[in-house]
């Protein structure tokens, strides 16, 4: 099936970065998510500043992105994958400082469980890294109580950017 043939399917991405001029990183990484392939821009949250969790180094630049796809979900990753070698990610080891990290929170309703893609993202319910922008463009994506849950991890709210 051609790709104009598909339907579209709203995804949910969440852009984080604690190296080098994270902000630039993350506003760069909104832009070329919004330029994808068979993609449409739909909205992005503001950035979030937060402390790193489970990891170490300098506080993360946090955002996330709406887009509606007619990329299969194998497909976005492998296009957030190669945004991520662009903005020269390496993995030394686990949790390690990165300059992009870029997760598929959301693929419309999927599910999936292989090793390479877990959807709906399996931990994006303990971070508030994620939940908080992600509940500032979907409400209806997160509860009240699953955000207050994480109320006791520091976020603070950036600009707005323009993508
Ligand atoms: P993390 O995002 O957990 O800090 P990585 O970015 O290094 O760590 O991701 C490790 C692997 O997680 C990737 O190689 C990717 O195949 C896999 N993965 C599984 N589910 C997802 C998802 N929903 N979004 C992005 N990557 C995922
Ligand atoms: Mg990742």
């Amino acid at each position: 099936m051609s790709h104009s043939e598909r339907p579209e399917v709203l995804a949910y991405i969440a852009l984080g970065a604690n190296l080098g001029d994270a902000q630039a990183s993350v506003q760069v990484a909104v832009q070329r998510v919004a330029s994808l392939p068979d993609t449409r821009f739909i909205c992005s949250s503001s950035l979030y500043r937060t402390a790193p969790l489970k990891a170490t180094g300098p506080d993360f630049i946090n955002a996330v992105v709406a887009v509606a796809t007619r990329l299969s979900a194998p497909e976005l990753l492998q296009c957030l994958q190669a945004i991520e070698n662009q903005a020269g990610r390496l993995r030394p080891y686990r949790n390690a400082p990165r300059t992009l990290d870029l997760d598929i929170l959301l693929y419309g309703d999927a599910r999936m469980n292989s090793p390479a893609l877990q959807l709906p993202h399996p931990r994006m319910h303990e971070r508030a890294f994620v939940l908080v922008p992600l509940a500032e463009i979907a409400a209806e994506k997160v509860s009240p109580d699953q955000l207050s849950a994480l109320a006791f991890q520091a976020i603070e709210r950036l600009a707005a950017p323009s993508p």
